[in-house]
């Protein structure tokens, strides 16, 4: 039909240019393994990554080849990001905190043809280098030392193709990238993310009632680039020409304070134990770092507690709390309050924020019941969270085992448990292979977990089920207390009664040092599980 729209093909090379057009001289910053900060731009970026794309084709890429990635957050993975789609490749993160089995197993499944890897990595690399189909290994230089035998050096790779490149034509329904889920339940699975699934999920990214990126933005992405894509906020910065703070190798809680206050960050992003450990390291130095403010830092990945956000608002920084999962390239959902509700009082404000939020624009979202019912809107009805769109996956690379993850009509079974209010705010109470299942009744394990984190001598809390004659199965806390703060099992029931229904409160407490973490930050609950699987409570 005349009158139409332009079939313009969504593809990564649109980020790409408008990066280094219109912000070629926006600061783009890697902190190194030593310390010391490197300094380029936007348009050195792009132009390095074009360089790499020729190198690539010049090394024989062919279109939808993987290269993978085993590095850390700085300027040469931001290349990659884009030089291995440039080139009609495919940008495949490898998470540098799996096993070498677990790494030889994804890279030999994805048939990785060639590696980036950061040298102060190397040695990880040599514990599966023998398992995995590298045929090419380039490596980032931090330190002086020689790249090792068989190996190429990065520098000199992406000068190889003397600064030749041409764009080669792509379509938008080609891959551009990979990652693998981190297969907590059985083995890890590939999503394969298309130019156009990433380019619309980028076109969320700075939504301003999403994450609300914008040009004048200092971003400091602590979600690892080796998953979910760092949530998808590298290729946001590009489209927003926002500049980025890279954190290296160093994530403990001085040393992020330390590059927020020096580089004037105004957006942060990392899962709630990030946060966790920043709270309590601003609670105890109070004054010593000037951040910016109304500095946001968003968090997910897990269920921010209120009480998070709450210490937060106190020191006037403010979270922003979003859901996501590799199967959505990540981001499916965030939490801001609607017109009005800012007249609300604060308690319920912060009941609304610490909710997993509102869809993000064009994701569908409905909760199904055990016998495949909708449930209805009433915020109380708990159900599997189902999900739709542009940038959900459709399937894995390799399905044996999980034919049941989609429905015959098309949308994505997520795994997680939701309510959802009137207002259409998700509210995620579990994970189904979490919940805790007391006599029939489905126990929320995030919300006690929540409670408990509010309590001031908590400072982390994982609730897991343990087995009942009676109930089959009852909920154990298992928590971890303050330096110096003191509560017995007593005092924290006390607390939790009349904060969460009575049969969630855990029949017995359990204090611990540190609660165990999955490779992306968050709380271990299958290792206590299996830690306290014979546990017996108290009168059985
Ligand atoms: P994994 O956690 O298995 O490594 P992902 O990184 O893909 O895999 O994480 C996706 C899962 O993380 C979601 O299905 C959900 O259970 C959990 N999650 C992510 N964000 C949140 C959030 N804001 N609140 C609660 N759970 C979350």
């Amino acid at each position: 039909m005349r009158g139409t729209m332009m079939d313009v093909p969504l593809t990564v090379p649109l980020l790409a240019d408008r990066a280094a057009r219109y912000f070629a001289d926006v600061e783009v910053v890697s902190r190194q393994p030593d310390r010391t900060l490197h300094r380029t731009t936007w348009g050195s970026v792009i132009g390095r990554a074009r360089a790499l794309a020729g190198a690539l084709l010049n090394a024989g890429m062919r279109k939808g080849d993987r290269v993978a990635t085993l590095m850390w957050n700085h300027a040469p993975h931001l290349e990659t990001y884009f030089g291995a789609p440039l080139a009609g490749g495919v940008v495949h993160t490898l998470n540098l905190r799996l096993s070498p089995d677990d790494l030889s197993y994804i890279a030999t499944h994805a048939q990785d043809r060639f590696l980036v890897v950061d040298d102060v990595l190397l040695p990880l690399l040599d514990k599966f280098r023998a398992r995995a189909p590298f045929e090419k290994i380039i490596v980032v230089r931090h330190t002086p030392r020689e790249a090792p035998a068989g190996c190429i050096d990065y520098e000199s790779f992406v000068s190889s193709a003397g600064g030749r490149f041409d764009q080669p034509e792509l379509s938008e329904q080609d891959p551009c990238g990979l990652c693998y889920t981190s297969g907590t339940t059985g083995k890890p699975k590939g999503v394969v993310y298309t130019h156009r699934s990433t380019v619309l999920h980028t076109m969320f990214v700075p939504f301003t009632d999403g994450l609300a990126l914008r040009n004048s933005d200092t971003l400091l992405p602590v979600v690892p680039m080796f998953h979910v894509n760092a949530w998808g906020l590298p290729y946001g910065c590009a489209l927003t020409g926002a500049k980025l703070v890279f954190p290296g190798p160093h994530l403990d809680a001085q040393n992020l304070l330390d590059l927020l206050e020096r580089e004037r960050v105004t957006v942060a992003a990392g899962v709630p134990t990030i946060w966790m450990g920043i709270l309590d390291a601003l609670e105890k130095e109070p004054g010593r770092w000037k951040l910016q403010p109304g500095l946001r830092m968003i968090v997910g990945g897990s269920a921010a507690p209120e009480a998070l956000i709450r210490g937060f608002d106190k020191h006037g920084l403010r979270l922003i709390h979003a859901w996501g999962m590799t199967e959505m390239s990540p981001l499916g959902s965030c939490s801001w309050l609607k017109a009005g509700m800012r007249e609300m009082p604060y308690d319920e404000q912060v009941r609304v924020r610490a909710k997993q939020g509102l869809p993000a624009g064009l994701v569908q979202v409905r909760g199904v019941d055990e016998s495949g019912r909708e449930v209805p809107w009433d915020g109380q009805t708990q159900g599997e969270l189902q999900v739709r769109g542009p940038w959900v996956a459709s399937s894995y690379t390799d399905m044996e085992g999980s034919e049941d993850r989609w429905t015959n009509d098309g949308w994505f079974k997520t795994g997680d448990v939701v309510t959802i209010d009137p207002q259409g705010y998700l509210n995620l109470t579990d994970r189904t292979k979490d919940l805790i299942k007391s006599g029939g009744e489905w126990i929320s394990s995030v919300a006690v977990e929540n409670a408990l984190m509010g309590h001031p001598a908590v400072k982390e809390a994982a609730v897991v089920a343990v087995s009942h004659p009676k109930w089959v199965e009852r909920p154990l806390a298992v928590v971890v207390l303050r330096d110096g703060a003191r509560a017995s099992a007593e005092e924290l029931r006390g607390f939790l009664a009349g904060r969460v229904h009575s049969y969630w409160v855990p029949d017995a407490f359990e204090f611990i040092d540190a609660i165990p973490r999955t490779s992306t930050g968050k709380f271990l609950k299958s290792a206590l599980r299996e830690k306290y699987r014979d546990y017996r409570l108290p009168g059985c």
